[in-house]
């Protein structure tokens, strides 16, 4: 340990709930230091936003720069049933007919970058190649973090962004540790979760554990018009699995398939033990004929890339001088693009509490965790329809053809205004049809 520090904030990670809230509380005129272990930017999956994301980046002064950004825009969500017939598209104008109806598809890669960037204009001290091995505790006050350099240099494989590396290897060459001070550390280290596991705060969602597999494509068909951008979700032939199609910048469109973790990988190990993910991925593909058509002469871009185990949520959101943000909070799944928003929601409303915290001088678990409550409401909205998807008798058009009436407020869910409106009145009918998760509160 060889130098002491002083901020007034310390964010752990760069990703969207990180830059979210160092911007805001940095705007406040606070010393805010945002460390980000990766040395430059990297492939990250999580590439479609929802309309509702436009206020935080209105505050954040991220909308000019989104715009003149190369990212397709996104008007609506269309979903496929399991036997290939598409729904009509879903158009966030249809209950807002206001410009944030309209969001992006973004390279995360790029994103996240220009939100550093955003954070550097705005008074962040950004370093990058900083991993924060620990939270120090004083009974039960956070109060620093123990930093380790990570050398440019000493990557494996080397960092191309084009070629889709995930998390490639860093390996720490100057062992130098420094412990660094503030009155308010935020942990946005993403499913790295930092101090959830280690006060050991995390609990899975039993009946989401799933896997994902997912790639880069070039080329292949895109709608035209406004449905050019659009996302779609894609069930598989037996409805045992699902496929969304994102399109991205320079003519790639983003492919993943997402499964129960037994479906999808541990029934499939070979004889040896191994899983063969290519395999697995080729053979869901053939159960979608509408995307396979789709993807008919495009080309994969790079092997096909894990994750599983993603679902999950901390039991409290803050406590004496920490607090938790975006997915170092908790997520969902992936269905209906909500991650992003919910990092950049949290990120901002653990901003506004912070700089009450400031003000009142009082960094208690009950100031700096505040926006909890609210928060945790909103996520149970998009949990409930969550668990809705994977209803295998559910679907959405059998729901809307009962009860048309409640078309607004799936648009308004799929838009992300949870927060903003009331979009509990559609669950009531929707527990008729399939079985509801009863609310999660903080602990
Ligand atoms: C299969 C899948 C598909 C998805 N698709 C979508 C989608 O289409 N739309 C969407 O909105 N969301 C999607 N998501 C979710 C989305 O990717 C995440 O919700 C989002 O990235 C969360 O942002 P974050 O800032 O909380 O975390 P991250 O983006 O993960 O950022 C965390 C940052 O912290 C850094 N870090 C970690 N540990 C340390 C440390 N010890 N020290 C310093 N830095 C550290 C990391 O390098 C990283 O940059 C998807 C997720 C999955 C699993």
């Amino acid at each position: 340990m060889n130098r002491h520090q002083n901020y007034d904030t310390i964010v752990i990670g760069g990703g969207p709930a990180g830059s979210t809230v160092a911007t805001l509380v940095a705007q406040h005129g606070y010393r805010v230091l945002l460390l980000e272990r990766e040395t430059e930017p990297h492939f990250k999956i999580g590439e479609s936003l929802i309309p509702a994301t436009y206020w935080t980046f209105k505050r954040l002064g991220m909308l000019e720069k989104l715009r003149a950004s190369h990212f397709p825009q996104k008007y609506s969500v269309q979903f496929y049933s399991r036997t290939g017939k598409a729904s009509s598209p879903f158009y966030f104008f249809q209950t807002n007919p206001h410009e944030s109806a309209v969001t992006w598809q973004v390279l995360r890669s790029e994103f996240d970058q220009m939100l550093l960037d955003n954070a550097k204009e705005k008074g962040v001290e950004v370093r990058r190649g900083v991993r924060v091995r620990e939270v120090l505790f004083e009974r039960d006050r956070a109060v620093g973090v123990v930093v380790q350099n990570v050398d440019r240099q000493a990557r494996e494989p080397a960092p191309t962004v084009d070629a889709g590396n995930s998390s490639p290897l860093l390996k720490i060459v100057a062992n130098l540790r420094e412990t660094l001070s503030a009155p308010v550390i935020v942990d946005s280290t993403g499913q790295r979760s930092l101090i959830g596991r280690q006060l050991n705060l995390n609990t899975t969602e039993p009946n989401l554990k799933m896997a994902s597999l997912f790639t880069h494509y070039k080329g292949g068909h895109r709608d035209e018009g406004i449905d050019e951008g659009a996302t779609l979700i894609l069930h598989t032939e037996e409805k045992d699995s699902w496929f969304w199609s994102i399109p991205l910048p320079y003519n790639r469109t983003s492919v993943g398939v997402v499964g129960q973790l037994d479906y999808l990988l541990q029934s499939r190990r070979e004889a040896n033990g191994k899983l063969n993910v290519q395999k697995i991925f080729t053979e869901e593909l053939a159960k979608c004929a509408p995307l396979k058509h789709r993807l008919d002469g495009a080309k994969q871009l790079f092997p096909i890339q894990t994750t599983k185990d993603f679902s999950y949520r901390a039991s409290r959101i803050a406590g004496n001088n920490w607090v938790l943000v975006g997915d170092a909070f908790g997520f969902l799944d992936p269905v209906y693009s909500t991650g992003l928003f919910l990092a950049l929601k949290s990120g901002e409303m653990a901003a506004d509490a912070i700089v009450e915290a400031f003000e009142k001088n009082d960094f208690s678990e009950s100031q700096l965790g505040s926006f909890g409550p609210a928060f945790v409401k909103g996520m149970e909205a998009f949990r409930k329809l969550v668990y809705a998807f994977y209803t295998k008798e559910f679907s959405f058009a059998q729901f809307l053809s009962q009860y048309p009436e409640h078309q607004g407020g799936i648009i308004d869910i799929l838009s992300g205004d949870v927060f903003r409106k009331d979009v509990t009145h559609i669950f009531p009918a929707m527990a008729e049809m399939c079985s509801l998760p009863p609310e999660v509160p903080l602990g």
